[in-house]
């Protein structure tokens, strides 16, 4: 069956014919996978900056945000149930975070992730799965499905700066404008708080024009007011930590490897605080799955461009105009 992934081989990213997987085993289920959503981590992947091939092999099927069907279930699922794939399991043996089931806050960094780490992801046709790595998606929300997992990781993201806030935060400023930023600020303006994004594409730029739609003001040039909560989803905004209100907190979900100045006076003369999240707990995926149900759906629908399997390749290339690539396989 066909696959995407990297050749670690040859250190190029290829369409390669895998054999199908067995039967599955008592504990799992067979997945037809629909739909995969294509973001910033895979275009990293795809220029071999991480990624890691199950062991003794040389190749990785890549895709970590799936919406799938079941099409062999067990006692837990039936044939025709829709889900959507959790992506990271286990360090072995478990830490005591893994083993509580909060891989998400794995304390060894041995775990693994399916289309990123020594597990292979869902740009097949059929995988097997265990039954309870798998969430239901209710009919309701298929059409914006593929959007889970990257709402799970917001999810977790904005709970942790709620709770990081010591009094009642209104306000929010979100740098970039990628699915992870949109995200936020939709979720963040679900939530009831005065949302602005800040970002580098033009004004008339269609994220731009969709987050006006949605009501979130838009700048580019312009400096920001201060906010209580601060989300960097940009992935390298300098001055992040200027735009944060007194007891605000700065949250990081943009993976930047620049240094981030911390004014050591400023933090502790303005109670603020500094937080960093990745990945999500199934809580924060049920909590998505939740939420594309009340999120505007207009909004979700226009953040996604759908493209058939074939044209792959142009999807780990730049950054297009709709903020999520989704590949769908039927
Ligand atoms: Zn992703
Ligand atoms: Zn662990």
């Amino acid at each position: 069956m066909r696959s995407i992934g990297l050749d670690f081989e040859h250190r190029r990213l290829a369409e390669q014919s895998i054999p199908p997987p067995p039967p599955p085993g008592p504990d799992e289920v067979l997945l037809r996978i629909h739909e995969v959503g294509i973001c910033a981590t895979d275009r990293e992947l795809s220029k071999f900056r991480f990624g890691t091939p199950p062991e003794g092999e040389t190749y990785l099927v890549l895709g970590h945000e799936a919406l799938a069907q079941v099409e062999v279930g067990n006692g837990q699922w039936a044939k025709g149930d829709w889900v959507a794939p959790m992506i990271r399991r286990s360090c072995t043996p478990a830490c005591s975070h893994c083993a509580s089931g909060r891989r998400d806050m794995c304390l060894t960094g041995q775990y693994l992730e399916r289309g990123i780490s020594r597990a292979h992801g869902y740009l097949m046709p059929y995988t097997l799965e265990r039954g309870d790595e798998l969430l239901r998606v209710p009919e309701s929300v298929l059409d914006v499905a593929a959007l889970s997992e990257p709402l799970s990781v917001v999810e977790k993201a904005v709970a942790t700066a709620l709770r990081a806030h010591p009094m009642e935060p209104r306000t929010a400023l979100v740098a970039g404008a990628g699915p992870v930023g949109i995200l936020t600020a939709l979720l963040l303006q679900l939530k009831g708080l005065t949302v602005t994004v800040l970002s580098l594409e033009p004004e008339d730029h269609p994220r731009a024009r969709l987050l006006r739609d949605a009501g979130i003001p838009y700048l580019r040039d312009r400096r920001p007011e201060r906010a209580d909560l601060v989300f960097e989803a940009a992935g390298g905004a300098l001055d992040v930590l200027e735009w944060v209100a007194p007891c605000g907190v700065l949250l990081l979900i943009g993976a930047s490897e620049e240094p981030l100045p911390l004014p050591p006076l400023r933090m502790l003369v303005d109670n603020l605080t500094v937080a960093g999240t990745v990945n999500a707990g199934r809580v924060h995926f049920e909590q998505a799955i939740a939420d594309l149900g009340r999120l505007p759906r207009r909004s979700l629908e226009a953040m996604m461009e759908r493209r058939d399997l074939d044209a792959w390749p142009k999807s780990f290339d730049g950054s297009p105009a709709a903020p999520k690539v989704v590949h769908r396989f039927d």
